[in-house]
């Protein structure tokens, strides 16, 4: 069975309603409509400079190998040797151009993480066994795991529960599906207030204020839809510090150069490697497991890019040319009027 995240684009996502009018990811418009991201490449480094002839060499060499092949040089590296071909190889790649680049005047910034921390979120949310198109899916557990760009490792972790309020009864299929019992939700409190300790999370960690921070998630859906809808069901305004976010698929897809068939949880796992840890479905183990991929990326040399934000309540592809800013304070949205 299909889940709703294995379609890229929240189902409601060119409707715009009057409360999102004002609401703009960024002020000069630089994201746009459709399109994807391009993946990463050195973009003020001299193209002239020996380095990059080395770096095509060493890229035609690895290109030339078997993953077998692949495997004994990483394991002669001492890299991490897990992990289908498409991953390998960009290890390798990865490896030699960082170590070139560290030696060369021609080095542009490369194997340095544009933020200092990374908050992965993945909501759960009621739903049915076949959710009709309108279906209004609301917040159920809200999960944050904080990475550290600079050790790669997972530092902290936000976890609540959220009673829904409109369709109160968790439908059988939903608490199979989540593991996530009538009660959890019937002790929670609703949305707003789970949101205010969220955002009180994220302050004492001085995200935005003193460390430069981004939010990640496992497709468009998370944003664009889960918390688009609760915000409007919520009637308060979509949070501006969560307006713009790394879409891991599409980082994935665009880093490993893999078809986005390839981009779902289990197969990217899977594919550098590594098994599921924990519960599928549980909000808190998708987040995990999520980090655990991103980590895995960071350390192949993948920067991650914010590539998605919210523009006037639609969803959109940020460029590789669009400045890389980091998420705003977090602040509790204002009501919507
Ligand atoms: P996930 O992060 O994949 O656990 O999915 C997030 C939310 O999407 C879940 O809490 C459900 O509301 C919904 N969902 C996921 N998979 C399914 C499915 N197979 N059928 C119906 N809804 C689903
Ligand atoms: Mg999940």
């Amino acid at each position: 069975m299909e889940s709703p995240k294995e379609t890229s684009q929240p189902a409601n996502k060119s409707s715009t309603t009057e409360g999102d009018q004002e609401e703009q990811c960024c002020p000069n418009a630089s994201c746009e409509k459709n399109g994807d991201q391009d993946p990463p490449s050195p973009k003020q480094g001299d193209f002239s400079d020996p380095v990059y002839k080395e770096i095509a060499m060493a890229n035609g060499a690895i290109n030339r190998m078997n993953r077998d092949e692949m495997r004994a040089k990483c394991v002669e590296l001492k890299l991490d040797s897990r992990g289908v071909k498409d991953v390998l190889r960009k290890r390798l790649k990865s490896y030699y151009k960082r170590q070139k680049l560290m030696h060369s005047t021609a080095a542009d910034g490369n194997g340095h993480a544009y933020f200092d921390y990374i908050c992965v979120v993945d909501f759960e949310a009621t739903c049915e066994e076949n959710n009709p198109p309108d279906y209004l899916h609301e917040i159920i557990e809200f999960p944050i795991v904080l990475i550290h760009t600079r050790t790669l490792e997972i530092v902290d972790s936000f976890q609540e529960y959220v009673k829904p309020v409109v369709n109160p009864k968790l439908s059988e299929f939903c608490v199979k599906l989540t593991g996530i019992s009538q009660k959890m939700v019937d002790e929670a409190k609703t949305f707003d207030q789970v949101l205010k300790r969220a955002v009180s999370w994220l302050q004492e960690k001085e995200l935005g204020t003193k460390y430069k921070y981004t939010f990640l998630t496992d497709g468009s859906w998370d944003m664009g839809k889960f918390l688009r809808t609760q915000c409007k069901l919520s009637q308060i305004r979509f949070p501006q510090f969560a307006r713009k976010w790394i879409n891991i698929r599409k980082s994935y897809g665009n880093f490993y150069k893999v078809a986005r068939t390839q981009t779902k949880l289990i197969c990217m796992l899977e594919n550098l490697g590594m098994q599921y840890d924990g519960r599928p479905h549980s909000g808190l183990d998708d987040s995990r497991n999520i980090a655990r991929i991103a980590i895995h990326m960071l350390k192949d040399g993948c920067q991650l890019r914010v590539n998605e934000c919210m523009h006037s309540g639609e969803l959109r592809s940020v460029p590789i040319s669009a400045p890389i800013e980091g998420a705003l304070a977090p602040q509790m949205p204002k009501k919507r009027d």
